[in-house]
């Protein structure tokens, strides 16, 4: 049996409509490179949390793997500073195993790039070491909970906060909980 015009033409129409579903799911799963906000708080580690690395590949996304397993550190002035700018009262948990890590009561605009604290909500979530890596001696920020690199600490640079320390940390390793009673929780 041979294809009708018409027949030919639904055929194209069917493929045109394929094409289009198949580029908006494309567009859908672009990896998003935002930090995780959530309205519920959520549930602390009570004990150090021990993952493999497929298991931490499984949770995270490529680019919060990248920062929180392997040390990466996520492009300055990205859509996650812009977003950390723009969020209200609230409480920064890892996003690897929920430890509470920073408030915003400790958060101030350092113009680095990157989200910065003066001092960590929870000090016994967060961890420092010394870092030697990319020929410089730093000291880097971990969850002592995870292990997850979050970034590192600088102190002494002169700005004006109680500790004049500024905790520059990857947004994208955190998970915002806005507090309950702030207006601007829904603010993108
Ligand atoms: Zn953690």
């Amino acid at each position: 049996m041979t294809r009708t015009p018409l027949t030919r033409m639904k055929i194209k129409l069917l493929a045109t409509v394929t094409a289009l579903a198949i580029s908006a799911v494309a567009c859908q799963s672009k990896p998003k490179e935002t930090m995780e906000t959530s309205k519920q708080k959520p549930t602390e580690p009570t004990t150090k949390v021990v993952k493999s690395e497929a298991e931490w590949k499984a949770q995270l996304s490529p680019e919060q793997f990248r920062v929180a397993r392997q040390a990466g550190t996520e492009r300055p002035n990205g859509d996650v500073y812009k977003q950390f700018k723009k969020q209200g009262k609230g409480t920064y948990y890892c996003v690897g195993c929920n430890a509470e890590l920073f408030s915003s009561n400790e958060k101030f605009d350092s113009r680095c790039g990157w989200p910065s604290f003066y001092d960590p909500s929870k000090a016994k979530n967060v961890v420092t070491k010394k870092d030697f890596s990319g020929g410089m001696v730093r000291t880097e920020v971990l969850c002592a909970k995870c292990d997850a690199h979050l970034g590192h600490v600088f102190t002494g640079e002169g700005f004006n906060t109680p500790t004049d320390k500024r905790y520059c940390i990857n947004g994208i390793v955190l998970k915002f909980v806005p507090d309950a009673s702030d207006k601007k929780e829904t603010q993108k």
